[in-house]
């Protein structure tokens, strides 16, 4: 017999089997569904078939008793609307209100392909295609999971939401971000927030780094390539920086468990580096052949960095614009005659909910009852989705969890294991039971 420890009470165990048995069903549909998804080719950028995707999913939830709605996000062009879909199913009472939320953008598919990227196969236990990981199959289970419940004929004393967002690969602005910030998803409708984000079935990703990202611009003084001593080289003060940066990172380790392990300390990218004079055929708009001959020799007088910092929520985003400051002002002070500009073009503070909340607990208990295993906490080492609703929304219990590897995600032949999407749409099932009913 299964039986699910709840918050205040234990759940019936026949309720738990009849709700386990339901979703095992409901796996496997969930499986087509998100072959279904697939199919259409919502890529990001530049944003295709957005409004094809969330009317798939909006008839699909219709069909599972919810209500829906459709959201147009920001910059949407008249050919590429930015079209969010968002399910509501009524309990007895507004509240608690639980959202299960995924992105219907998918990136490109890339090179290195074996199988259509578009087509949605199944073969040998496993789903294929852009989007089978990152996360179409998770939306697939998260709507599922609400159709298992509803089939076990269990009266919801709360709200379910169900929505699907876009251009979470690009920043989620239109998307979540919007939804949060017209008041539709936040700390006033809303209690707990999942991602089916592809974590694996047994893994619960409680929140992520922090991301600053820097534009830095160091301007030098020209001179002859034969007397660089009369110049001021802004190529080798942007080389000093990369690498005073690095040095900078010192070796904390973060609390939070974020994998892989080698995350767990801050990291620096240098994301690009340009300077100096274009060898004609090796810029940006050269053509291959075209440069014959070379540049003229002179020391460069400016040279771009960008920066990726990720930085741990022991740091705080203060901390690491001192050090880049500290390290900029260093290296000035070696070389008369450089000056630093510095832009911030990103910044997303690092996101922790707390081990110990009821959605945590909850989630936990589910999946071990759906798997047999224990839950493991872990942490992101990038940004997703999260952020918007903790930072706009304010809701404070947001977790990811869904079918899939992370590894797979943005990769060729990326594929999806089915019996991932059925132990997930299990857990996901139990979930909504023990926080809502
Ligand atoms: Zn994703």
């Amino acid at each position: 017999m299964t039986s699910v420890q709840s918050g205040s009470a234990r759940m019936a165990s026949g309720l738990a089997d009849r709700v386990l048995s339901e979703a095992a069903v409901c796996g496997e549909e969930a499986a087509h569904f998100a072959s279904e998804l697939i199919r259409v080719p919502s890529v990001n950028p530049p944003g295709d078939a957005y409004r094809e995707c969330a009317e798939l999913l909006g008839v699909r939830l219709e069909a599972g008793g919810f209500e829906t709605e459709y959201i147009r996000g920001p910059g949407s062009d008249p050919k590429r609307p930015k079209i969010n879909v968002l399910g509501l199913r009524r309990g007895r009472r507004s509240r608690p209100a639980l959202h299960l939320n995924g992105h219907i953008d998918v990136v490109p598919p890339g090179d290195g392909w074996t199988v259509d990227p578009f087509g949605g196969e199944i073969r040998d236990g496993w789903l294929y295609g852009r989007g089978s990981a990152d996360m179409k199959a998770g939306i697939a289970a998260a709507v599922f999971a609400a159709e298992a419940v509803r089939r076990s004929g269990v009266n919801l004393r709360g709200t379910l939401e169900i929505s699907g967002t876009v251009d979470e690969e690009s920043g989620g602005h239109a998307g979540v971000a919007h939804l949060a910030q017209i008041g539709r998803v936040t700390c006033r409708t809303t209690d707990y927030v999942i991602i089916p984000e592809p974590f694996s079935p047994t893994r619960i990703c409680i929140g992520h780094r922090g991301v600053l990202w820097f534009r830095i611009v160091a301007r030098g003084r020209i001179a002859h390539g034969s007397m660089p001593f009369l110049g001021v080289s802004a190529i080798d003060a942007a080389a000093e920086v990369a690498l005073g940066l690095r040095e900078a990172l010192g070796d904390l380790v973060t609390e939070l468990p974020v994998v892989p392990e080698g995350a767990r300390q801050p990291t620096l990218n240098v994301n690009s580096i340009a300077g100096g004079q274009v060898i004609p055929g090796l810029g940006a708009t050269g053509e291959a052949g075209a440069g014959q001959g070379l540049p003229s020799p002179c020391v460069a007088d400016e040279c771009e960095l960008v920066v990726d910092r990720r930085y741990l929520l022991e740091e705080g985003a203060d901390a690491v614009r001192a050090e880049v400051r500290k390290v900029l002002a260093g290296v000035e002070a070696r070389r008369p005659g450089v000056r630093f500009e510095v832009d911030e073009v990103l910044s997303v503070e690092p996101t922790h909910t707390p081990d110990d909340c009821t959605l945590v607990e909850s989630l936990s208990r589910s999946i071990e009852a759906a798997t047999a295993e224990s839950a493991d906490l872990v942490a992101s080492p990038g940004t997703y989705d999260h952020k918007h609703f903790h930072r706009i929304g304010g809701i404070g219990q947001c977790v990811a969890y869904g079918p899939g590897e992370l590894e797979q995600a943005h990769q060729p032949d990326e594929r999806c294991a089915l019996a991932d999407i059925t132990r997930t749409t299990q857990a996901l099932a139990l979930t909504i039971v023990d926080l809502l009913s």
